[in-house]
């Protein structure tokens, strides 16, 4: 039986038997996928720290009938200085299990693997505070998966919009003319929409390259809180962690 080589990301790992793992790869090209790692918890063998998460790079598989096998890994990066950091790997933790919820099987997953890879290592950048790199990250994989609504014109009256108020009811932004008297909502400032726009259209690897001050930084991260929790069905576990940080 011929093996199969995948560019994939390790987002969990569970012991099984005397000295297994099954683990919950993220790939390139088989998109979310279960794979049983046989002998990785013994000290000599050579999965040992290529099964663990975070751990990315080439991972050749055998089909199995109802999961993959590992047989061989060639890894580039196991994120050392982020699973060293009691913080910082609570939030990588965080970005691992979100993306597993919204991953699929036997799908291209190689957009969201690249932006789990640059927020892994935005992550690492010590100029960018963590929080904002999660809600780029959130707002990103939410955009991935069509979750993410269009910031350019008024949800009312279809003129361009430069700031306005997102209404939950409609999935838009309105712009003042149209909000009226009726400020409920989330409001978005010049900066805030700018903000959306610009992250809308950047590549994984540009998604990092821009600061907020601590006001629009409010406005984005409360937006993307409400966005993220109507997508899922239950929140992320690791999340409770991570408030530990933030809060
Ligand atoms: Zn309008």
């Amino acid at each position: 039986m011929e093996s199969v080589e995948v560019t994939g990301i390790v987002l969990s790992s569970m012991p099984v038997g005397e000295a297994d793992r099954r683990l919950l790869l993220l790939t390139r090209e088989l998109g979310k996928i279960s794979a049983f790692a046989r002998g990785a918890r013994k000290p000599t063998s050579t999965l040992v720290s290529s099964t663990r998460p975070f751990a990315f790079g080439k991972f050749h598989i055998f089909p199995g009938r109802n999961s993959y096998s590992v047989h061989r890994t060639e890894i580039q990066e196991y994120f050392e200085p982020l699973v060293m950091d009691i913080s910082k790997s609570a939030y990588g933790c965080y970005f691992l299990e979100l993306s597993g919820m919204f991953a699929r099987e036997n799908t291209d997953e190689s957009e969201t693997l690249l932006l789990l890879y640059y927020s892994l290592k935005a992550l690492l950048n010590e100029r960018i505070p963590d929080t904002l790199v999660q809600r780029i990250f959130e707002l990103k994989l939410l955009q991935l998966n069509g979750l993410l609504p269009e910031f350019s014109v008024c949800g009312r009256c279809r003129r361009e919009i430069t700031e306005g108020i997102f209404k939950p009811g409609l999935m838009q932004v309105v712009c003042a003319d149209c909000a009226g008297e009726d400020t409920s909502g989330f409001p978005l400032s010049k900066s805030a929409l700018f903000a959306l726009n610009h992250l809308r259209a950047a590549a994984p690897n540009k998604l990092y390259t821009f600061m907020l001050t601590d006001e629009v930084f409010r406005e984005v991260a409360d937006l993307t809180e409400f966005l993220l929790n109507r997508s899922l069905d239950r929140p992320p576990v690791s999340r409770e962690m991570l408030t530990i940080f933030t809060e």
